[in-house]
């Protein structure tokens, strides 16, 4: 039997509700079911992820603000920034910061590297730098600065720390003496650590060590040390410092502050002197002149080997070098009598002094060694600038009024008629007549047996002794209270 199949023809585009459901109920191959479900799954997982993102960036911003809150409730400061250490001394150490704003102040600790603890030191307003002191010499040294402000409580930042380290001790003079021509003897205090010590000297009272002379002295538990070969005479500044070992490195302490010393001059007195013979001494103020007066004055007292004693201005003294030196090569006394004879009394200044010695010094190389007050009258403070100068102060005990006579005839006779052994006569060298006085008076004197001595040998023979700088004699026997 023959069987006809009839094609039966579908249209599928025409919609067809068997159709789709035939559709819908075909499963897909088994392995294409399976990239299926992947795909879904990784949708998931991807949907997931960025869920869980979205979540933690949520509760980060809540904690981020909860924090932001927190800390705008909470007062802070902020540390100090640029903490420095300046100069440090045996017992201090600068310190500087930046300053901050709405700071009410800073605290300022301190430690030595031993110590756990800090100490607080100082509490510092307004001002950004503190010199912490008494300190430890040759020490280390831990410092802090924090800021704070009050708000309910005082608020206090964090710890800024510098380390830093104390000088040694400065020696001490227990002793800084001249005692003897040319040398100076010196003892001071021993310092812990110290390896040696530094003695720098140089002659003068300018305290200008950039040419001083310098001694080095090995550390003992006594030290001392004596400078010699120094000059005869005058002033000399002297300072110390300590050397020492600090865990193998050198350090040195500050230079001390300057003494000012003047070397002891061994004084004898003229071979020619004799003490138990009379004797007087000249006394001239107010030059050197600007006229010839002076000039015959020094010629007389060299013509006849006399000596005197000349209280200069300091300003006279300025163009009239040669004149000075002349004093000086004669060796006649150079005394101060100011700078330039315009204060009285009260009124003179230590500078009026002081640059009147300066002057000569600078002139001759020699410094005065006596005071006269213009018109005579001392104060305080001039014999406190002359203890300081190493100048004892003259009065006179013969008032010869040269400058009122003006007459040489007159100076003359004041002289010869009352002159005695131990006398001061006071004259001037800036008068004709009195030079012309002079020419008279100095063979006359010599001739009645006077020996013409400065006052400092004047002094030195009636009392067997140099004058003491800063008092004031009346004559050599009688001393001003
Ligand atoms: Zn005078």
């Amino acid at each position: 039997m023959e069987v006809k199949y009839v094609n039966l023809k579908v249209d599928s585009n025409k919609y067809n509700p068997s159709n789709r459901r035939r559709r819908q109920n075909t499963r897909p191959p088994r392995r294409n079911y399976n990239s299926y479900n992947k795909r879904r799954r990784r949708k998931r997982k991807k949907l997931l992820t960025g869920r869980r993102v979205f979540i933690l960036a949520v509760a980060a911003l809540v904690i981020f603000l909860i924090f932001t809150i927190w800390n705008a409730l909470t007062p802070k400061m902020p540390p100090v920034e640029n903490l420095k250490s300046g100069k440090a001394s045996q017992s201090s150490v600068a310190l500087k910061w930046d300053k901050i704003k709405d700071a009410d102040g800073y605290y300022v600790y301190a430690k030595t590297f031993e110590e756990p603890d800090f100490k607080k030191v100082a509490t510092v307003k307004k001002k950004t730098s503190y010199t912490v002191k008494k300190l430890k010499s040759l020490t280390d040294y831990t410092l802090c600065v924090t800021s704070f402000k009050k708000f309910d409580n005082i608020v206090e930042s964090d710890r800024r720390t510098i380390d830093t380290r104390t000088l040694p001790a400065v020696p001490v003079f227990t002793e800084c003496k001249s005692k003897s021509e040319g040398a100076i003897s010196l003892s001071w205090k021993s310092v812990p650590k110290a390896v040696k010590y530094q003695i720098q000297y140089v002659k003068g009272d300018e305290r200008d060590f950039k040419n001083a002379a310098v001694k080095s002295v090995n550390a003992s538990k006594n030290p001392s040390a004596t400078l010699t070969g120094l000059e005869k005479s005058g002033p000399y500044c002297v300072r110390i410092r300590t050397n020492a070992k600090y865990n193998d490195q050198d350090i040195n302490s500050d230079w001390s502050s300057s003494n000012t010393l003047y070397i002891a001059e061994n004084f004898t007195l003229r071979s020619e002197i004799d003490p138990n013979k009379p004797m007087i001494a000249l006394t001239f103020d107010d030059g050197p002149g600007y006229n010839k007066a002076s000039k015959h004055i020094l010629d007389t007292l060299e013509k006849y080997n006399a000596k005197a004693t000349f209280f200069m201005v300091g300003r006279n003294a300025e163009g009239n070098e040669g004149n000075v030196r002349r004093k000086a090569r004669l060796g006649m006394e150079l005394g101060n009598h100011t700078w330039n004879h315009a204060h009285y009394g009260e009124n003179v200044l230590p500078s009026d002094i002081k640059k009147a010695s300066d002057a000569i010094y600078n002139i001759c190389g020699v410094y005065p060694t006596a005071f006269r007050s213009p018109g005579g009258m001392t104060t305080g403070t001039i014999k406190a600038e002359c203890k300081k100068e190493n100048m004892p102060i003259y009065y006179w005990t013969i008032d010869t009024e040269d400058w009122r006579s003006r007459d040489a005839d007159a100076v003359y006779d004041k002289v010869i008629d009352s002159v005695s052994d131990g006398d001061i006569i006071l004259m001037h060298e800036i008068y004709n007549s009195t030079a012309d006085a002079v020419k008279r008076m100095v063979p006359k004197l010599l001739k009645k047996g006077y020996q013409l001595v400065t006052c400092k040998e004047l002094m030195y023979a009636k009392n067997g002794k140099a004058p003491e700088a800063g008092v004031e004699y009346i004559s050599p026997t009688q001393v001003k209270e």
